[in-house]
């Protein structure tokens, strides 16, 4: 979607630290990083919302949740910890209409999230 951010950067219009990219997900550091490490997971095609993910989605989701767990042990985190979250819709802060997972870690995270 042209007016979609992450579209933007997974098609390499907008630049990004980039992680990793593959034939399904693209992972880049996130811009306003809320811990050492701030990666967001996302997928190469245009999902708005968790409400959106059919029955098709589930290997989709599986290797956004793998490469985030790869990403992470090539980050230190493995026996750290860390914590990998969604945002679905305004009331848990979603500020951006394509789907993507938060890896963080690198610090104690507080529990439960604001
Ligand atoms: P959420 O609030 O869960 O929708 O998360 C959206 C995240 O995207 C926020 O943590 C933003 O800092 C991040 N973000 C927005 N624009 C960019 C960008 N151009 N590059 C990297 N991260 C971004």
């Amino acid at each position: 979607m042209a007016d979609c951010i992450f579209c933007r950067i997974i098609s390499g219009d907008v630049p990004a630290d980039m992680i990793h990219k593959d034939e399904m997900v693209t992972a880049f550091r996130d811009v306003n990083p809320q811990a050492p490490t701030h990666v967001l997971i996302v997928p190469n095609k245009h999902i708005a919302s968790l409400n959106d993910l059919t029955g098709e989605d589930k290997a989709l989701v599986g290797h956004i949740v793998q490469t985030a767990v790869q990403i992470a042990s090539s980050e230190g985190l493995a026996e750290r910890g860390f914590r990998v979250v969604a945002n679905c819709g305004p009331e848990a802060g979603q500020s951006v209409d394509h789907i993507h997972f938060h890896l963080l870690g690198g610090r104690a995270l507080g529990w439960p999230p604001g």
